[in-house]
């Protein structure tokens, strides 16, 4: 405002505020000051870097069709994976070269008409949901796969939820027809129980018999599909800059971070900046499903792309950015932000809410890990599986989580933070396993998830506290007390129920309060002799070290403790 501090101060103090050159004033005063000193105020925040990042709707004249968008969801050995394979063989190059060779998270099959359909290739909801979750719906269709053989299974009931939150239109593929035990009907007849209704029976629900290893009906499914998108009249603009979503992104030890995006608007070009969560780059190279370098692409065409900085996580949106400045400008905005809410806790301003929740979180045993995957997506999945494993006692603590070989600097981070290394479908460098033995920190190898989760239930169903079980086994009543010297207070007792056995735990109850808690029950007479054991109905002498306050009428509990072990 090119005014001088002390001018401020001055206003202040006549406004009954006293501040120093350095204190901080809030929104509302400062929007005060400035306007007294005749400033025009215009506020923004930081957080409106955002603005502008996915630009706005397209108009209508500009629309042209685009290929659906398809994710096949179902229960667990229901055929996604298979049927997403025969799918491959529905494209026209497929088997000759040119075909689709490489995983990249999705594929485009080009049928013979003309016509292409994208498909997602990443069978599980998990990936779905973790993508709607980031608010990133790219899903036209979904095909839900149900086995003939086995009918609607929870996981199918999952799917079928996930896909109704997102507004997506279903189509049933009645897979596995070919097994003698198929029952098309019994799958159509459980639908219905989930407001899935058939066409054949009014509904407008297609349901396409197939059977993904047999490669029949895949035609109809996938005319169902293409049906299906013509019904949703699917358009986007191709001539603007592209935005979309990133569907997997891994570190490859030659080309560097490998992201592959769905573009949904626009065309996304060779040499565009683009922005992804917080990472950035200049598109270096565009290669689609058949490991063919491309110049562009368009909506709904999944490419992996080359030249970002890191791996943005999947379900994250990208778009183009003008330039560089100001890809730098939301990714740092990003970064900090991100920083901030993982924060190192401030001490500043702890309420006393804060403080009880971490007085009890003492009483939490935490395991840190360190988790290395070969994709975000799956170190995503590790990282949510063993937040649902923790309780109120025990629970995993993420140091950190990414995709890549497990490096030296994740080794040190472990040794810092007293954690294994656990790395799924990675390993470790050669200088980084070196350096683990040297100071010797564990690193573990996983390929299947449940191996890996299990592993960690199994530490930290070790780590709960043992559970105490009492087992009551009997009460004497005292009946006299003696006073014998050099010994003390002996009790003289009636055992008046189940049996009272030497090196047992013991309590004094009087009036039915209980007066002490003692050890073990060290001195057990009957007569004259020690034993080992009275039972109900016989009388004893006991004799309690350290507490010669007993009296006659007390009732003398006597009961076992068992450490029992727990498992999550
Ligand atoms: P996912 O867990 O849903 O991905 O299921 P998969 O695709 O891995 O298939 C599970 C099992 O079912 C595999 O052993 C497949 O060979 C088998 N399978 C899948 N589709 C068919 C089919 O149409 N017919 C028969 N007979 N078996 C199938």
């Amino acid at each position: 405002m090119a005014t001088r501090g002390v001018d401020i101060i001055k206003f202040l103090m006549r406004q009954g505020v006293m501040l120093k050159i350095n204190d901080v004033i809030d929104n509302d005063t400062a929007e005060l000051v400035a306007t007294e000193f005749g400033h025009t105020v215009r506020r923004v925040s930081e957080a409106d870097v955002e603005e502008g990042f996915i630009g706005a709707e397209d108009v209508d004249d500009h629309l042209l069709p685009r290929p659906p968008v398809v994710a096949v969801m179902g229960h667990v050995d229901h055929g996604k994976t298979s049927l997403l394979d025969a799918l491959r063989s529905a494209d026209v190059a497929s088997g000759e070269h040119g075909g689709i060779t490489q995983h990249i998270g999705a594929y485009q099959v080009r049928l013979e008409s003309g016509e292409s359909v994208t498909f997602l290739d990443t069978p599980g909801h998990a990936a779905f949901s973790a993508m709607r979750a980031r608010g990133a719906d790219v899903t036209d269709i979904v095909v839900l796969v149900v086995a003939a053989d086995d009918g609607v299974m929870p996981q199918t009931i999952e799917a079928i939820q996930h896909a109704k939150a997102s507004g997506a239109p279903i189509i049933v593929a009645i897979n596995k027809i070919d097994k003698p035990g198929a029952d098309p009907t019994r799958v159509i007849n459980e639908l219905l129980q989930h407001e899935i209704v058939a066409e054949s029976l009014g509904g407008d629900t297609q349901m396409i018999q197939v059977s993904a290893t047999q490669k029949m009906g895949l035609d109809d499914l996938i005319e169902a599909i293409l049906l299906q998108a013509q019904l949703m009249d699917l358009k986007a603009n191709p001539d603007r800059t592209a935005d979309g979503v990133v569907i997997e992104a891994k570190l490859d030890r030659g080309r560097g971070a490998v992201s592959t995006v769905l573009v949904k608007r626009g065309t996304l070009k060779r040499g565009d900046i683009v922005v992804a969560g917080s990472n950035f780059g200049r598109v270096r190279a565009l290669f689609n499903e058949r490991d063919e370098q491309l110049p562009s692409a368009g909506p709904s065409v999944p490419v992996e792309i080359l030249g970002l900085d890191g791996t943005p996580a999947p379900g994250e949106a990208f778009a183009v950015v003008e330039n560089e400045a100001r890809a730098r400008e939301l990714t740092d905005y990003r970064t900090r932000l991100k920083r901030e809410k993982a924060g190192a806790p401030t001490n500043a301003g702890v309420t006393m809410a804060d403080f009880m929740a971490k007085l009890q979180d003492k009483k939490v045993s935490e395991l840190p890990v360190i988790i290395k995957a070969d994709v975000q997506g799956s170190a995503e999945a590790i990282v949510g599986s063993l937040d649902k494993i923790g309780t109120d006692e025990v629970r995993a603590r993420i140091i950190l989580s990414g995709a890549g070989a497990i490096s030296e600097s994740d080794v040190m981070l472990a040794k810092g933070a007293n954690s294994p290394i656990l790395g799924f479908n990675v390993r470790a460098s050669s200088q980084a396993r070196q350096l683990a033995e040297r100071e010797g920190v564990e690193i573990r190898y996983y390929s299947v998830i449940y191996d890996l989760l299990d592993d960690i239930k199994g530490v930290l169903s070790g780590m709960l506290a043992p559970e105490q079980r009492e087992t009551f086994l009997g009460n004497a009543e005292v009946l006299q007390v003696f006073d014998i010297t050099k010994v003390g207070r002996v009790a003289g007792c009636k055992v008046t129920e189940g049996t009272v056995r030497k090196g047992a735990r013991v309590r004094i109850i009087r009036k039915d309060i209980v007066v002490l808690e003692l050890g073990t029950l060290q001195t057990l007479k009957r007569f004259k002799d020690e034993v080992n054991e009275v039972q109900s109905g016989q009388e004893c002498g006991m004799f309690f070290q350290g507490f010669q306050d007993i009296k006659e009428g007390d009732t003398i509990e006597c009961f076992t403790l068992e450490e029992v072990k727990r498992s999550l």
